[in-house]
């Protein structure tokens, strides 16, 4: 953003949240911060809640060093092969396509990475990604990731996608973006086109509450991408002050679950440093979790955490499973450095 652009969503913010210009200039200067010009007029409108922006809200509690809340809480250092990618399964793969966003999000376990000047991808790192995946031939799923992919231009994007288009091992290929619900007319129609021609792929977004839903604008890129043949599934998080209610996680849910958007993941937030005024109680996380159970099974997303190992656990809800007992798991993960014997 412009230094321009920067002040005046500064102000916005400002107004909206009650926090001084001081203070969130004060935690930008130390994570960055984006919010997009969507989501600015939505504030302006007063069809954007406080809860949801929350998600893109400096907030000084970011600056407290909490014990338990590390810079790298998934591990992942250790799974990169290259710069670009990262490997956690046998046959599928990540590709860290950029480290810009279109928004940054307060709660990122990529927080310590995204934003800063170095978030560039160049064409060399990303031309090591094909020629890796090339070279494994068992590779034959992938995620683009970063950051935003849809934060390139089409120009770069598609040169990217058209050098993928050749790799025929590959049989699905997945977009996790937050432009749907932060920038929908990101989702235009030469991009629409293109992968819609090539079938493979799959989009993933990141919808935390359901104002990232209600907005006729995202109901009508999510129209655009299913009807070019795209599926379209959530990941959620549980963030305190965002959606921490049965009321909303609910509403969250059923939204998608009605425009076709399946809700497939439900993540319990990875303690990452200058995230840990989002982390909601065990507790309460189990009541919310309890309450989804009684949706349709297709607006039940499973429930999911990931250790520092970046080893994802997952959950569907049935009675017989102590979801505490499973969730506790998460907490021996992430203080296995500093207490070993929990393991
Ligand atoms: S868009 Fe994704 S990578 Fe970027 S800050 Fe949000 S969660 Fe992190």
């Amino acid at each position: 953003m412009s230094a321009q652009t920067i002040t005046r969503t500064m102000s916005v913010l400002s107004e909206v949240s009650g926090f001084s210009t001081e203070e969130i200039a004060k935690v930008a200067e130390r994570y960055p911060l984006a919010v997009s010009p969507f989501i600015v007029k939505r504030l302006q409108e007063g069809n954007y809640s406080l809860e949801a922006l929350r998600q893109f809200l400096p907030d000084t509690r970011e600056l407290m060093d909490i014990e338990g809340f590390v810079g790298d809480p998934t591990g992942e250092k250790e799974l990169q092969p290259e710069r670009s990618i990262l490997r956690t399964y046998h046959n599928r793969l990540a590709i860290i396509v950029t480290l810009k966003c279109l928004v940054y999000c307060r709660f990122c376990f990529r927080k310590e990475k995204v934003g800063f000047p170095d978030s560039v991808m160049p064409e060399s790192e990303l031309d090591k990604a094909i020629d890796y995946i090339a070279a494994h031939p068992e590779i034959n799923d992938i995620l683009l990731s970063g950051g935003d992919p849809l934060s390139l231009s089409n120009q770069k994007l598609l040169s990217f996608l058209k050098k993928l288009r050749e790799l025929k091992q590959l049989k699905a290929i997945r977009i996790d973006s937050r432009a749907l619900s932060f920038a929908p007319d990101r989702l235009d129609g030469e991009l629409l086109e293109f992968l819609e021609a090539d079938g493979r792929y799959w989009y993933y977004a990141h919808m935390n509450h359901p104002d990232d839903v209600n907005h006729p604008d995202i109901i009508a890129a999510t129209k655009r991408l299913l009807s070019a043949g795209i599926p379209i599934y959530n990941q959620c998080v549980f963030l305190a002050g965002v959606n921490d209610n049965v009321e909303t996680m609910v509403e969250l849910m059923e939204t998608c679950y009605e425009h076709k958007i399946i809700p497939y993941n439900l993540y319990v937030l990875d303690r990452v440093k200058g995230g840990a005024h989002f982390d909601v109680p065990i507790d309460r996380v189990v009541e919310i979790y309890e309450a989804i159970s009684h949706l349709a099974g297709p607006a039940q997303p499973l429930l999911v955490f990931v250790d520092e190992k970046s080893r994802k656990h997952r959950a569907v809800y049935h009675e017989s499973l102590d979801l505490h007992q499973f969730l506790n798991l998460r907490m021996n993960y992430s203080n296995h450095q500093r207490q070993p014997s929990l393991v």
